[in-house]
């Protein structure tokens, strides 16, 4: 294989967390046009259901929504044997469901500190867990972790979502030195600000202002563009690529 094909995911079985919104939909979106099929999940059944049948329709791949807290131990099992029940085989994991919750740390609690810390970090650690044995069986495997630029750049009122991040990237680098002789990749995307439901409370204010004064482009990410990196690390293309961190950040990190 070389050239274009090597980018193509025919025959290949991808797994989206967080696929019934923003960043993940459109992933989940990105991998079944390069040919994919792809089960999503998030923790409401019938929007995830109904963003599968979507997505279905548009692309012709076979799409599944499924619920899931991937922060249940035994729901993020359940959902890797559907999985696999359903569809046969598991190739690409991307963990990217996530929260943020903001606020200067004297205004935050305690239990909101762990929220953050249990979906976006827990989350990808269960998840990759739970998949790992049936990607050792097959010999093949890709884990891309969504972090975020705010994993390696400061920004105020970001101690939770920040925090989580950085060990996201510190997990993807551990989980590659653990797989690199298995053919199994773990590689995290840092994204800029997108457009999505996570930043509607921040698109029109002066957070969100700031976030786009931070970015070269100076503009918010559209969701297509996530697309490119998730499928060049989702495919053969980036066979050599293991513990790296891409960024997505319209020049972010480039200060
Ligand atoms: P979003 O629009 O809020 O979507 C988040 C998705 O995750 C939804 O499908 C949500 O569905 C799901 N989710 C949340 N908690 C979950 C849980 N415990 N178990 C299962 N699913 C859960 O977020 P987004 O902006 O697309 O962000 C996606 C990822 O990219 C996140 O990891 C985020 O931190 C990261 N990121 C985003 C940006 C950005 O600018 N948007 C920048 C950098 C990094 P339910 O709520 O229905 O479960």
């Amino acid at each position: 294989m070389s050239g274009i094909d090597l980018f193509r995911l025919n025959g290949k079985v991808a797994l989206v967390t967080g696929g019934s919104k923003g960043l993940g939909r459109s992933m989940a979106d990105g991998f079944a046009s390069a040919g994919a099929d792809v089960v999503i999940c998030s923790r409401n059944a019938d929007e995830v259901k109904r963003v599968a049948d979507l997505l279905r329709e548009t692309t012709g791949r076979k799409i599944i929504g499924l619920r899931c807290d991937v922060t249940d131990p035994e729901e993020v099992n359940n959902l890797v044997e559907e999985t696999m029940d359903r569809m046969g085989k598991l190739d690409i994991l991307v963990n990217n469901a996530g929260i943020n919750i903001r606020g200067p740390i004297e205004k935050l609690s305690l239990e909101e500190f762990e929220q953050v810390m249990n979906v976006n970090v827990c989350g990808p650690w269960l998840c990759s867990r739970a998949v790992i044995p049936h990607m050792k069986a097959s010999g093949y495997g890709r884990v891309i972790n969504i972090a975020s630029t705010v994993g390696v750049v400061g920004l105020p009122g970001r101690t939770p979502y920040a925090s989580s991040k950085g060990a996201l990237i510190q997990m993807t680098r551990v989980l590659a030195l653990e797989w690199a002789s298995e053919g199994i990749t773990a590689n995290a995307i840092c994204p800029g600000p997108f457009i999505t439901p996570m930043n509607e409370p921040i698109i029109n204010k002066p957070d969100g202002q700031r976030l786009i004064e931070a970015v070269p482009m100076a503009r918010w990410g559209e969701l297509e563009e996530i697309q490119g990196a998730a499928i060049f690390l989702a495919s053969e293309a980036s066979s050599y690529i293991t513990g790296s961190t891409l960024f997505v950040d319209g020049g972010w990190t480039a200060h």
